[in-house]
């Protein structure tokens, strides 16, 4: 079994100290394990080193070195410097509009359709909310047909206009179906590529201009390490979006990604996806990404 990043740490400074040796040297190699574990989680190195002089520094203030366990005060400095940076509290979605417009973004593959479903879905049990659920993938009608199966699992009514090759004409249709219909929040499911292009980039940029969502999401690989921080950058650069979703969390990777889109965008990641099913959706808890990441 693999001794967990916070039982290291302590475990080197309690023997350290008592040996009577703890020193600002000692310090400075349990943060550079502190930062392989962040790397290895696939925080970007040039985060983590900042991280870590940025723990160094509140150490040394804090009497680290006199304390009677510094291990387990390293461990808490740690932690709680890495849910800072992951911003704090959990933050909700803004569901003031009537009907309130909830915009997904995204690479293919990254989510979005399977998030769309599971997002109604908590807003329908969980908030009482009447979603409706909208298909603007104007070029794959198997994405359309997706969301309909997505639709049928959660009970929501899925908008779509197969044929129709004006996405933003599809989201107007479908606000005002919902307003006629009593859906107090409509989902908009966009079409996404393989990878950031001007096309797709132009196409959802209109979308938002012209729909002016109440929130704009970006549904995001958390498998994709560091690339997820480069396309969150892309996508942020051109739609301003409010908040981040992380999937696929049920695999391996330990979220390091969490850390470096936060620091790079600057917008709260919101909630993560855990699983395939409806049901695998959860509000995004930094203190609780910040366990996992530290393992
Ligand atoms: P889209 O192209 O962005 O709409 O992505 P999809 O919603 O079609 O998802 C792509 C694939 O990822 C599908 O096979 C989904 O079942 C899967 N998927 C989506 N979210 C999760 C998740 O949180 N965990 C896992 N394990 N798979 C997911």
């Amino acid at each position: 079994m693999f001794e967990s990043l916070s039982d290291k740490l302590d475990n080197a400074l309690h023997v350290l100290k008592g040996h009577g040796q703890i020193t600002e040297v000692n310090v400075a190699e349990t943060l550079k394990e502190v930062r392989r574990a962040l790397v290895d989680a696939d925080v970007n190195y040039k985060i983590a080193k900042e991280f870590t002089t940025t723990v160094k520094e509140k150490a040394l203030g804090q009497d680290v070195l006199t304390a009677l366990k510094p291990g387990q005060m390293m461990v808490k400095l740690v932690k709680d410097e890495l849910t800072q940076l992951m911003g704090g509290d959990a933050e909700g979605i803004n569901l003031s509009g009537n009907p309130s417009v909830i915009l997904m973004s995204g690479l293919q593959g990254s989510g979005k359709t399977t998030f769309s479903g599971k997002l109604a879905n908590y807003l329908k049990t969980k908030k009482s909310k009447k979603p409706l659920l909208v298909a603007c993938d104007v070029y794959r009608p198997a994405a359309i047909n997706q969301l309909h199966v997505v639709g049928d699992q959660v009970g929501v009514e899925v908008f779509s206009d197969e044929g129709n090759q004006d996405p933003v004409a599809i989201s107007k249709a479908a606000i005002a179906h919902a307003k006629a219909n009593g859906h107090n929040v409509v989902i908009i499911d966009t079409a996404g590529r393989l990878a950031v292009d001007e096309a797709m980039m132009t196409e959802i940029a209109n979308i938002h201009s012209a729909i002016q969502p109440q929130e704009t999401l970006f549904v995001v690989d958390s498998m994709t390490g560091q690339d997820a921080v480069n396309t969150a950058k892309a996508f942020n650069d051109r739609l301003n979006f409010d908040g981040v979703v992380l999937t696929k969390l049920d695999g391996d990777t330990r979220g390091g990604a969490a850390i470096s889109i936060k620091s790079v965008v600057n917008k709260p990641i919101k909630f993560i996806g855990t699983g395939e099913k409806m049901d695998a959706i959860d509000v995004f808890y930094p203190s609780r990404m910040a366990d996992r990441i530290l393992g």
